[in-house]
């Protein structure tokens, strides 16, 4: 399958290409040429299968032609050695708990299968040499890619992150692993991280070094995967008998993850329709509002991790439904949540459920609360795990909550970092040095 650029004037790529390169060469969007509808038999007996069987199918249709079946099917279960499961909240409205991976966030797949699909190129070519992945992070895409591309041979990753910027727990997370990990502390903020890894990409010198790619959330191998989770989602449903009408909600950021679920959808997923809940950045909301995209300076919230001003897939929504606005808004609907409405929504989910929220999820349970009608049924992500918050979510709920025994072992390693300036002469000659 070849795959093109949302800005439409980059040449065609093939599956390789597109995930070394990442974006294209006119800054756009990698998308695939044709997205396949999977068979009515399917659907009828995806509750009989298991989230590996599902999940292969969905990745044979994007990456079968690609990938030979075996490899393919390998990555897949290896990616997916974790249940993401369905919970029931209230009595029409489930989560879809997406933190069950190593590093408790729903990016450890997208992470994990980019690894792996990266490995079987390289393997598969012979080509030899060490592929050095560069990452930015200000926190959760760090650790997800540390640990997906752990122990993985030929390939190094180097982490760079803001100094006393990120979580304890975050920074354990990358800084504890070592093997083919680096963790590069930058005394500046995540912004300075991310100038360092772009002007990287950008110099001649250092590619002809050394070969660099990049790990972030717009390249197909780590977005895509993340469509096997809705899949799941309704066979589980199905099994429970609740599929008919399901709305499915997604706290969204750079609009990933939805995204992924809306390639779904287009594959004939029957998901009725799809709600967006956005922070206080509310780009999104605003266009479905006004039809105009307008780019914002992002703003800090409680939902870190969804504090994104310009959501770089926006792209691949509006390519996928051709620009129309109207095809959006009629699939698609948005929410938008104050740090105030969010700490709310977290203290009365869990005094009438008791159900903890991390700030995220609390978006997407209040977006239905507030959108979901009498005859639909919602199902909203829980996108990480409230004690990665735990500083945060216990000064809400006035609680003191467990950290699961998973974080708690990234936490007893020792850290090791690579300290940094923020200025590129020293980035680059401490990369040529390796
Ligand atoms: C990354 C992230 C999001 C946003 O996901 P996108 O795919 O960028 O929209 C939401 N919640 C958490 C906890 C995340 O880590």
């Amino acid at each position: 399958m070849l795959y093109y650029s949302t800005n439409h004037t980059a040449p065609l790529a093939s599956l390789e290409e597109a995930v070394v390169k990442g974006l294209a060469g006119d800054r756009g969007l990698y998308m695939p040429e044709n997205i396949k509808t999977l068979s009515q038999d399917f659907y009828d007996n995806i509750d009989k299968m298991s989230f590996q069987e599902i999940a292969y199918t969905v990745a044979d249709a994007f990456f079968g032609e690609d990938v030979d079946a075996e490899s393919l099917k390998q990555i897949v279960y290896d990616t997916l050695a974790f249940d993401c499961p369905v919970v029931p909240v209230t009595e029409n409205i489930y989560t879809l708990e997406l933190f069950h991976g190593p590093t408790l966030a729903f990016k450890d797949v997208g992470a994990r299968f980019m690894a792996r699909l990266l490995q079987y190129f390289i393997k598969k070519e012979n080509k030899g040499g060490l592929v050095n992945v560069l990452v930015a992070t200000s926190g959760d895409t760090g650790s997800a890619v540390a640990n997906g591309f752990l122990g993985v041979d030929g390939i190094h990753v180097y982490v760079l992150y803001p100094k006393g910027k990120v979580s304890p727990i975050q920074e354990c997370q990358f800084t504890t692993l070592g093997k083919n990990i680096t963790a590069i502390e930058v005394d500046g903020v995540f912004d300075d991280c991310q100038a360092l890894v772009k002007s990287a990409f950008m110099d001649e010198e250092l590619n002809k070094h050394m070969k660099l790619t990049s790990a972030n959330s717009i390249n197909v191998a780590r977005f895509l995967p993340q469509a096997f989770y809705y899949f799941y989602a309704y066979a589980q449903m199905k099994r429970m008998g609740k599929s008919d009408n399901v709305v499915m909600c997604v706290p969204s950021g750079n609009f990933g993850n939805i995204c992924a679920a809306l390639f779904g959808h287009r594959m004939g997923l029957p998901i009725k329709r799809f709600i967006a809940a956005n922070n206080a950045n509310d780009i999104f909301y605003q266009y479905l509002q006004t039809g105009k995209y307008v780019p914002q300076p992002s703003k800090a919230t409680l939902a870190n991790a969804m504090d994104v001003g310009d959501p770089s897939n926006f792209a691949r929504i509006y390519e996928l439904y051709k620009g129309s606005h109207s095809s959006i808004v009629s699939l698609i609907s948005g929410a938008t949540f104050s740090d105030e409405e969010i700490a709310d929504t977290m203290r009365k989910c869990y005094a009438d459920n008791g159900y903890v929220l991390d700030p995220h999820g609390a978006c997407g349970y209040q977006a239905l609360k507030n959108l979901l009608k009498p005859d639909e049924v919602g199902v909203f992500c829980e996108t990480a795990h409230p004690a990665k918050f735990k500083e945060k979510v216990d000064a809400i709920l006035s609680s003191d909550i467990d950290i699961p025994a998973r974080l708690q072992e990234f936490m007893k390693g020792t850290k090791q970092s690579v300290a940094m300036s923020k200025e590129f002469a020293d980035f680059k000659t401490y990369l040529i040095k390796q």
